[in-house]
């Protein structure tokens, strides 16, 4: 609403003014439907178009001609049941082709990588499981185009293994199925065989059409024979894109790095992504500042079915969503910023009424309660490990939702979702942006801050059954910048620093935020205005900084000082 007060240039307060002769009452903040912001308009004159067809048309892809289509490399799923070898087999082609390739080389791991073999490339995600296969599809995203089911000859078909010819049937993708561990003495591999008939699939020498492969991931035999026959199955399938084209993808892993801000692996599928690319990545968008593949070699372009690394991006993408990239920076923004828009209003739109509901289901019952959450963490995860266990925590009595689960600092969003929706806030490793504690705390927003995910299930068990202790609060002092960072003789690295906000106590506790995430915690070793020690700085003032048994500090870096307050049970 403020930015059409502002593209209008009307004061938001006549707006605000306006939609409550409209009867609706909303804050600044407050995100417009379509037909609510057209009405407005109209009042004031203008007319609105809506930009979301146009958001859709830009990111369509036009179809490729015939002619520009080029043959690319198969990109491959490992799946299997546990233990069956799905990491020692991802491991060991990996570490052959390392080997054969380039001497020494120094992999990482960044969520795929790619072998080559007689000239011809294969790519493999390596995030086995079936979850990041079907999360991905779910968000809409086909990446895989071969699945290697993994089957261990002394142990034969299992749940998993089951599973995993569900979900790739599911999916449409061909299977080829490896069956591991035959060097053990007990390992039968005419049994898997026998046990696979069952779903349809039958080995050729059996006058089937499905291709078996017998392999050892621990002796590494037959991995080429492997490799082989996905190359034999990927010309069968046929696989071609156009690669003169700004790149389309898919986020196959992301995260939020300390040093280098977010990070995520894009699997290019179409087209040539460039350093220096504008694109949009789900609500996010950014330029590519810098690219590596899985050797940690820099990358300058890449083309289809090559997995890179990318760096650049304004916020952490999902595992999933779509890359695109883009010709200018200003329409990529605004897609991000509409797409951005469109999810809070969704995720808004969903709880104010759910809660309305539940307001009433209340009532009706009289004792049921919900408990409603919004988990950030450092790392997906954790993330996801931390609302799994929230979610196992439903009772008859309390209902445990978790409204939003990501990876990233707490943001005004997830504030203003809180607020919306009456929910604790729970951060792992991760801090509020400034901004957003203020609003958490002009909101009466409980965000809470943990490093360990038992303390907060256990926080929130204890508080479910009514036993949550006197707990202490951390009670927020000040902040401080890093601006300068000086080697002192005997004190180590003394920190040239500008207190940002608050105050900053000699005696209270700190921490070091690095990108929002917290790199240290504890005390300081010395607070210094010019040469004098000093008990405390306010706001606006420079000070010389050093922690308590920690050098690592960098130009950037956020001191965040607090106190421990003991306050009674609640949440
Ligand atoms: P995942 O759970 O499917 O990823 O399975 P892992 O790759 O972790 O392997 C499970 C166990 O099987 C490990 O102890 C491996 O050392 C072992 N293993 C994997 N491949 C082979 C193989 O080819 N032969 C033998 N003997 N053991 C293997």
């Amino acid at each position: 609403m403020g930015e059409l007060a502002k593209r209008m240039g009307i004061k938001a307060t006549d707006l605000i003014r306006a939609l409550m002769k409209l009867g609706v009452m909303a804050t600044i903040n407050h995100p417009l439907d379509f037909d609510t912001a057209t009405l407005l308009a109209t009042d004031f004159g203008y007319e609105i178009e809506n930009v979301a067809l146009d958001v859709d048309e830009i990111l369509e892809a036009e179809p490729d001609a015939p002619e520009s289509l080029l043959k690319r490399p198969p990109v491959v799923t490992i799946m299997g049941h546990v233990d069956h070898g799905k990491t020692s087999l991802l491991d060991a082609i990996r570490e052959a082709n390392v080997i054969a390739g380039e001497a020494g080389g120094i992999t990482q791991h960044i969520g795929a990588y790619d072998v080559e073999l007689n000239g011809r490339k294969i790519t493999f995600l390596d995030t086995p499981g079936h979850e990041a296969f079907t999360a991905m599809r779910a968000r809409g995203a086909k990446v895989t185009d071969i699945v290697i089911l993994v089957v261990a000859a002394d142990d034969g078909v299992m749940p998993q293994t089951r599973e995993a010819v569900n979900h790739s049937k599911a999916a449409g993708v061909p299977i080829i199925v490896a069956i591991n561990k035959i060097d053990k003495p007990e390992a039968s591999p005419g049994k898997v065989k026998q046990e696979l008939m069952e779903f349809g699939l039958v080995s050729e020498e059996w006058g089937g059409e499905t291709i078996f492969v017998e392999v050892s991931a621990k002796k590494r035999i037959n991995l080429e024979s492997l490799l082989e026959m996905v190359l034999l199955q990927a010309d069968v399938l046929e696989l071609k894109a156009n690669p003169d084209k700004p790149a389309r993808g898919t986020i196959v892993e992301a995260k939020l790095d300390k040093g280098r801000g977010p990070v995520a692996t894009v699997l290019v599928q179409e087209g040539t992504l460039k350093s220096g690319d504008y694109f949009v990545a789900g609500v996010h968008y950014g330029r590519v500042r810098a690219m590596q593949n899985d050797r940690g070699d820099k990358v300058l372009a890449a083309g289809p079915a090559m997995p890179v690394e990318v760096i650049g991006f304004n916020g952490v993408p999902d595992a999933g969503d779509i890359f695109v990239a883009m010709g200018d920076e200003k329409q990529a923004k605004e897609i991000a910023n509409h797409r951005q828009m469109k999810l809070r209003e969704t995720e808004l739109a969903k709880h104010s009424k759910l809660s309305l509901e539940q307001l009433y289901e209340k009532i009706q019952k009289g004792e049921v309660k919900d408990l409603n959450t919004i988990v950030k963490g450092d790392v997906q995860g954790s993330v996801e490990a931390v609302a799994e266990s929230l979610r196992k925590l439903t009772t008859d009595a309390i209902r445990l939702n978790v409204l939003h689960a990501s990876v990233g600092a707490i943001t005004e969003t997830d504030v203003n979702l809180a607020s919306a929706s009456n929910a604790i806030i729970l951060g792992f490793n991760v801090r509020p942006e400034v901004k957003a504690a203020a609003l958490a705390e002009k909101e009466g927003v409980d965000v809470r801050l943990y490093n360990i995910i038992y303390d907060a299930v256990d926080d929130i068990k204890k508080a479910m059954e009514g036993l949550l202790e006197p707990t202490f609060k951390e009670k927020y002092l000040g902040r401080a910048e890093i601006r300068e960072v000086f080697s002192v003789p005997k004190a180590g690295m003394v920190a040239g620093s500008y207190v940002t906000d608050g105050k900053i106590v000699r005696n209270a506790q700190v921490r070091l935020l690095r990108d929002n995430m917290v790199v240290y915690e504890g005390k300081l070793g010395s607070l210094r205005r010019f040469k004098d020690d000093v008990k405390e700085v306010a706001t606006g003032y420079e000070c010389g900084m050093s922690l308590e048994n920690y050098n690592d500090l960098k130009i950037g870096d956020i001191f965040e000082c607090f106190e421990m307050e003991k306050v009674a049970g609640k949440l």
